[in-house]
């Protein structure tokens, strides 16, 4: 972002180049509706089947698993509404994205149980608790890849084969750890993953829903038969062709920017222990994101000087982040109220430098020496 220090890689990311030229012959000459019969509009209709053969190689999947969506939180809310089974119940854990939670909620109001699981002070699936819920007849379980404010990555593998010995489908919202960690839906054991292409350095208002073959699932959006029967409205070519793009991109260097980006996190991190501030970090796991919370600090006043100083982070989550209360990712997992309202979640992405790194150290240690 030009003119300042970009550290909130989680919240959004910047576009890529590929992905952007991939876009731009299906904004300015292609632009015929793909699912439209004359001839002009099989070059759109043939990059949306490229698109998904592209998406389907990243996570190991059939191209005809893959629908596209507006997004990690309409991906999210089709699993949890769309797939739950009439009858029984739904488990999800109570770090989820809002997306999740609050699809939960309104399928709780249409009669559905939904129970919680326990977290350890990690933010990981409680196991001995899980299996226990596993107990009340579930229908759908949906657990994250990993979480959006901490960085935690639960054991999906475990908790998928758990959830088929107990007869129920398996969700996993991937939307923070596709093109950033290994996903390979077969690995995961996933019947259902959703996934949003702007956190992906992919463009925004596009993602995608792998849905297992055969996985029984009624449509969110109805409307003319697009994607099968499974998601009305016409598609995003541009979008499309693009969030394959930048997937395919971030794939083919998954481990090379892992590796840049778990350097910066530990430049970060030493940093901070020799700036001598109390703090403590919740959770971890995914490169680069850092849930950071400082005793006895206001988060709000932390993000605004850092601000002023040109520094972009984020409180908590993204689209959290204006409210101000604490967040319920870390109320479950236990921090003190005096870390917790302190807290600062620093996400970096492969486009930060070490002087990046250098900038935010020494920004927050005039903020924060300031005043001690
Ligand atoms: N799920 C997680 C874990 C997220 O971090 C986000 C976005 O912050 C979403 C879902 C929602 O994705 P989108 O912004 O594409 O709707």
């Amino acid at each position: 972002m030009r003119g300042c220090v970009y550290a909130d890689n989680a919240a959004t990311s910047a576009t890529d180049e590929c992905a952007l030229e991939a876009m731009l012959p299906y904004l300015k000459y292609e632009y015929a509706n793909p699912s439209s019969v004359y001839s002009f509009s099989s070059r759109s209709a043939e990059a949306v089947d490229r698109a998904r053969k592209t998406i389907s190689r990243c996570i190991n999947c059939l191209p005809e698993e893959i629908y596209f969506t507006s997004g990690g939180t309409e991906g999210d809310n089709t699993a949890v509404k769309c797939a739950a089974v009439t009858g029984k119940s739904i488990i999800t854990s109570p770090t989820e994205h809002k997306a999740v939670l609050n699809s939960c909620r309104a399928m709780e109001r249409n009669g559905f149980s939904v129970y919680y699981t326990d977290v350890r002070p990690d933010g990981t699936v409680d196991a001995a608790g899980y299996s226990e819920l596993l107990k009340n007849n579930p229908g759908l379980v949906s657990v994250m890849t990993a979480n959006n404010e901490t960085g935690t990555i639960q054991d999906i593998a475990e908790l998928s084969s758990r959830a088929h010995a107990a007869g129920a489908l398996f969700h996993t919202d991937a939307v923070q750890a596709c093109g950033h960690i290994p996903v390979d839906v077969k690995k995961l054991g996933a019947d259902l993953l959703s996934a949003s292409a702007h956190k992906f350095n992919g463009p925004k208002g596009v993602g995608f829903l792998y849905v297992k073959k055969g996985t029984p699932l009624t449509p969110l959006i109805d409307g003319g038969g697009q994607e099968n029967g499974l998601r009305g409205g016409t598609l995003n070519v541009a979008g499309i062709a693009g969030m394959a793009a930048a997937l395919e991109n971030n794939c083919l260097c998954l481990q090379k920017n892992a590796e840049y980006i778990s350097s910066l996190e530990k430049r970060f991190f030493d940093g901070l222990c020799s700036l001598g501030v109390g703090f403590v970090r919740n959770g971890g796991g995914l490169p680069g994101l850092l849930s950071i919370s400082f005793h006895g600090r206001d988060s709000e006043a932390l993000l605004h000087r850092l601000d002023l100083m040109g520094i972009a982070v984020s409180s908590g989550a993204a689209c959290d982040s204006r409210q101000t209360q604490i967040s319920h990712v870390l109320a479950v997992m236990k921090v003190p109220a005096e870390y917790a309202q302190g807290t600062l979640r620093f996400s970096f992405g492969k486009y930060n430098t070490p002087e990046d790194i250098d900038k935010i150290l020494s920004s927050l240690g005039k903020i924060l020496t300031d005043t001690e």
